[in-house]
């Protein structure tokens, strides 16, 4: 099988860039150019999954399938997981994928490719931490429901234990650790708000974190304010608590032992080990190196999102998240929209950081604007740092969905949590 433009990875850059040249070249020659892998069936936008993770977001709900949005932004998709790569013959390899009997579902293949972008994402950094391994994970949806089956047996064995207590500890006080934590703590309040009396527990979530100051790739009075709101939740901040080790029921720190019967593991990025075989240059976090146009070692390769390493600022390279991911998608378009004209796109990708936002909760949020790179830099909190915050999410559909349709999904969506609750509890 051949296309002329392959994306393996449809998150939050790669389903985005094959919307838009699959809408870009039309019903016809879009799905005849365009081909889209990935190797789950149906998309969640993965700055939501703490919410999965807590209950306050329903998948089934929420999930859109890869087969519905090809057929309508016109482009063709193919279930897989690339497993090898040829960059000198343009081929790539997808290995043979089995069902949950371990019966084979769909043999290995390979496809040829003219243009090829890659934008498989990446995980979290266990950093050879002895025993992280133990610990729960938020880089996919089916971690993300796990955790939530786990964390609802763990409310109920909670609410009939002796102690009437529950220990989450979360390793990890960036965005992904403190989001996680203010989540927990709301879908606690929703489960005891009508349980019996004497079944309501403590929940005690404590979030680890090694630097001095949670949230440090933020400025400092950002890192203040979301860790006074945390703490005003019922959150305890442990800074410069580095994680020694993890054990079944513990996590090991350099402040002592903290007693947790859930540890989640939210610290650092790291892209797939196997990124590292596909015969394209990587640096140590498994990141495919990329130019300022994001092209990889390899001619006509691309790579966008959190797999790729390309350069941003003062040595720094663009960091891992959904806002860089969706200003790739879109300066990508353009590059491949001229390639398939047979013309070049000249002009390099620039990183416009808007600057950040980190969601404590339902209805408050925290963070800074920028005017632009090295510009003012407003402080923001409350709810209107949440609304903004919300309105990346809306971006992001806006972008599969259009207009549309994301107005349509967005009130469905507040109808639903006004009718069944904002806590899914089954
Ligand atoms: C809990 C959480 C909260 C976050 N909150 C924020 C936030 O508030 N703001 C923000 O900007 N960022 C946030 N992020 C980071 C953000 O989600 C990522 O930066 C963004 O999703 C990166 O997009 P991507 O397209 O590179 O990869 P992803 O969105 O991770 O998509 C990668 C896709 O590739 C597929 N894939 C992977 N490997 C293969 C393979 N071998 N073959 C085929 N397909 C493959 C996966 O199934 C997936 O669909 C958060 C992340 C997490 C986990």
């Amino acid at each position: 099988m051949h296309y002329d433009i392959v994306i393996v990875g449809g998150g939050a850059g790669g389903l985005e860039l094959a919307a838009r040249l699959g809408r870009k070249l039309g019903r016809r020659r879009g799905a005849e150019k365009v081909l889209l892998i990935d190797r789950t069936v149906f998309h969640i936008w993965k700055p939501t999954l703490h919410e999965v993770a807590a209950g306050t977001l329903d998948t089934h709900q929420e999930g859109l399938s890869y087969p519905l949005l090809a057929r309508r932004n016109h482009f063709s998709f193919t279930l897989g997981e690339l497993s090898a790569l040829d960059p000198a013959a343009r081929r790539l390899t997808l290995a043979v994928m089995a069902d949950e009997q371990g019966r084979e579902l769909a043999p290995e293949r390979s496809i040829t490719f003219t243009h090829l972008v890659l934008a498989i994402g990446g995980g979290a950094n266990l950093f050879g931490t002895p025993g992280a391994e133990k610990a729960r994970l938020l880089e996919n949806t089916a971690d993300a429901e796990r955790f939530h089956t786990r964390l609802l047996t763990a409310f109920t064995r909670a609410s009939f234990a002796a102690d009437r207590s529950l220990a989450i500890a979360i390793v990890g006080g960036g965005a992904t650790g403190v989001e996680l934590s203010a989540e927990l703590i709301e879908a606690h309040n929703e489960f005891l708000g009508g349980l019996a009396k004497d079944q309501r527990f403590r929940l005690d979530v404590t979030i680890l974190e090694a630097a001095e100051r949670i949230l440090g790739q933020l400025p400092e009075k950002i890192s203040t304010q979301a860790q006074t709101a945390l703490e005003r939740k019922g959150v305890k901040v442990l800074t410069g608590a580095k994680v020694q080790s993890v054990e079944d029921d513990r996590v090991v720190t350099l402040l002592g032992d903290i007693p947790a019967s859930i540890i989640v593991w939210a610290a650092g990025v790291k892209a797939a080990d196997s990124n590292t075989t596909l015969g394209l240059e990587t640096n140590r976090l498994n990141q495919f190196l990329a130019n300022d146009r994001l092209e990889t070692s390899a001619p006509d390769i691309w790579a966008m999102g959190d797999c790729a390493a390309a350069p941003w600022t003062e040595g720094r390279t663009i960091p891992a998240r959904a806002a860089a991911a969706h200003q790739q998608a879109d300066y990508l378009a353009r590059v491949l929209t001229a390639r398939l004209a047979e013309r070049r796109h000249e002009a390099p990708f620039r990183y416009r950081d808007f600057g950040s936002l980190v969601s404590l909760g339902e209805s408050r949020g925290v963070g800074s604007l920028m005017g632009g790179l090295g510009g003012p830099n407003f402080f923001i909190e409350g709810l209107i740092a949440k609304w903004i915050y919300m309105s990346l999410h809306l971006a992001h559909h806006r972008a599969i969905l259009g207009t549309t349709k994301t107005v349509v999904l967005a009130l469905a969506r507040l109808l639903q949590e006004r009718v069944s609750g904002r806590l899914k509890l089954h």
